[in-house]
């Protein structure tokens, strides 16, 4: 029996929850779609759009789809490491020797994900592939790494794993060998863990949950850097998959401790107990937004290609400037402004 519910009722017959088994139908949301929604909504749709429209779509927006972003890729190879040093243990109760190695082998498989995909960029009728690491964006476009530039980011994931290795999380861990652990699988494995509140579908991509029937911990790693904007977004985040372990797994919301660990600092989580009524604020929040964007959704649908017309570009310019897709005019244009201020500001050559 759940303590509180705050799905609003049970899901539609029709819409019963399936994950593990099934993606979260569209549209669907979490902190980081209505983010993007709210900064472009064209952006939301390139990423979103049902099947049956992103058959249209150009293969060049296909294909930028899937692009990974410079700033992410510290992130990624850090939660790789910490996820397999904790299903090792899990496995044989031995912690990875060598983390800086484990790093090292992580980002060799993203580089050779990211050339392969540079391949199929130049093919045509190559199939576009579907694979566990997203190729990185600078590499798609021919901004290749110096060296120099992947060594200062290996120091950084190191100096991450470094964090974590001496933080006491590990033991913390081996006290808790008796929950269940959670860690999500690759995306060819398993589909990203989602859940309906009410009959809205919210994806709750956290990275690890360990659970027994009556309590219950969400942990989430975050390489960047603490601010007031980013321990907001975590703590939401971090609701979120309260959310969903309270759906999924029954534990009761009173009994979840939420907590994100701050690599470039302590490396262990400060908990603190699921506030209910601060999730009943995230859910209200995602509602509203999810209400204009399933409107939208089922016109952009109806409209088939016409639906990028009903998701319009952004006019900020510096969100175009950093944007994975620069096929869209929206980047060319922004990029084109930014060279003209230049031209405009920069000194008279003698
Ligand atoms: S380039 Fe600009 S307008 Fe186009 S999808 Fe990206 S953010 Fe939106």
């Amino acid at each position: 029996m759940r303590s509180k519910s705050l799905n609003g009722g049970e899901p539609k017959a029709m819409k019963m929850k399936l994950w593990p088994d099934d993606w979260a139908p569209k549209p669907n949301i979490s902190i980081s779609t209505m983010k993007t929604y709210l900064e472009c909504p064209r952006k939301f749709w390139y990423s979103n759009a049902p099947n049956e429209v992103k058959r249209q779509f150009q293969r060049q927006y296909k294909l930028e789809r899937n692009l990974t972003s410079d700033n992410m890729l510290v992130g990624q190879i850090v939660d790789e490491v910490i996820k397999g040093d904790l299903k090792l243990y899990r496995a044989i109760r031995d912690w990875t020797s060598d983390l800086h190695h484990a790093g090292q082998g992580v980002l060799k498989e993203i580089l050779k994900c990211s050339e392969e995909y540079l391949r199929v960029r130049d093919n045509k009728d190559a199939r576009i592939p579907f694979e566990d690491h997203n190729p990185l964006e600078r590499i798609y476009y021919g901004e290749d790494y110096s060296p120099i530039e992947l060594d200062a980011k290996m120091n950084q994931v190191n100096r991450c794993l470094d964090i974590y290795a001496k933080s006491g999380f590990r033991e913390f861990m081996e006290v808790h060998w008796e929950y269940e652990w959670q860690i999500p699988l690759p995306v060819t494995k398993r589909p990203v863990p989602w859940y309906f509140v009410g009959n809205m579908p919210v994806y709750a991509s956290f990275d690890f949950i360990m659970y027994r029937p009556d309590h219950g911990y969400v942990i989430d790693w975050k390489t960047g850097k603490r601010t007031e904007a980013s321990m907001k977004s975590a703590r939401e985040q971090l609701h979120l998959y309260a959310g969903f372990l309270n759906t999924e797994w029954n534990v009761p919301l009173d009994n979840i401790h939420v907590g994100a660990v701050w690599l470039q600092e302590s490396g262990m989580p400060e908990f603190e107990p699921t506030d209910v009524s601060f999730l009943n604020d995230i859910y209200r929040n995602l509602r509203d937004h999810f209400a204009i964007i399933e409107t939208k959704f089922e016109e952009g649908t109806a409209a088939e290609l016409l639906g990028a017309r009903i998701f319009p570009m952004t006019d900020n310019d510096r969100f175009c400037r950093y944007c994975q897709y620069r096929s869209c005019s929206g980047y060319k244009k922004a990029i084109q402004k930014r060279r003209e201020y230049d031209e405009m500001v920069a000194p008279d050559e003698e």
